[in-house]
């Protein structure tokens, strides 16, 4: 959890102020064009082009996403490796397709994204540990919001994450139990949009569900 002091936010503030034809003459003009390219390739319109400071900063109050029934992305001006990054994700949710909501469409879009990044020179392994956290916490969610089977997530994904089921049943614990005892925003969201509270029913049968299934692992050993 990234905390701001009043000053931060302040020059925030100041900095999103600008129009945005103010924003988009900051682009790195190499990078646009690759969007611009795919944008037209794909038919994809922006809905918003939304400011962008750092990688940090930039999911505080902004949410970039994909509009898959207009067709549209809102999306940050790139104007470093990461920007772009985000470009990419939200332009691949469109061209990729996939609107199963959840972690294999983010896992999809990441892979698009990272694919375009290695293309042009601008992956760099911090993104891609950032994709892979990404796609965790999607996960994540799925298991503890929407009662997604863990011994039914794909293999495939697990593997690329780098993780085992049995983290992912941990952790979605500790979730669940968090969420049980606090009502904080869905990981997600956490940064982005506090409106968004996580529902406990949700989480406690998911939380059951969990337990469940450990306590019958435990006593068929
Ligand atoms: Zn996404």
């Amino acid at each position: 959890m990234i905390r701001y002091t009043k000053n931060l936010q302040k020059k925030r503030e100041m900095k999103n102020k600008l129009t945005t034809k103010q924003r988009l003459a900051k682009a790195d003009k190499e990078m646009l064009g690759i969007v611009r390219k795919y944008l037209n390739r794909h038919g994809i319109t922006v809905r918003k082009w939304l400011p962008y400071n750092d990688r940090r900063s930039s999911f505080r109050n902004v949410v970039y996403e994909a509009y898959f029934d207009a067709h549209q992305v809102s999306i940050p001006i790139p104007i470093d490796r990461y920007s772009f990054y985000v470009c990419m994700h939200e332009i691949g949710h469109l061209v990729r397709g996939d609107r199963r909501y959840g972690y294999v469409m983010e896992y999809v879009a990441e892979r698009w994204a990272l694919d375009r990044c290695q293309k042009y020179g601008y992956f760099t392994k911090q993104t891609e540990r950032f994709a892979k956290q990404y796609v965790y916490r999607a996960l994540l969610e799925d298991v503890v919001f929407r009662v997604h089977p863990i011994d039914k997530i794909r293999q495939d994904i697990l593997d690329w994450i780098g993780c085992t089921a049995e983290q992912v049943r941990r952790d979605s614990i500790k979730l669940g139990k968090i969420m049980l005892t606090k009502r904080v925003p869905r990981p997600e969201v956490l940064v982005f949009n506090e409106k968004d509270i996580v529902d406990a029913p949700s989480a406690y049968k998911a939380l059951i569900g969990i337990s469940l299934e450990q306590l019958n692992l435990k006593a068929s050993k």
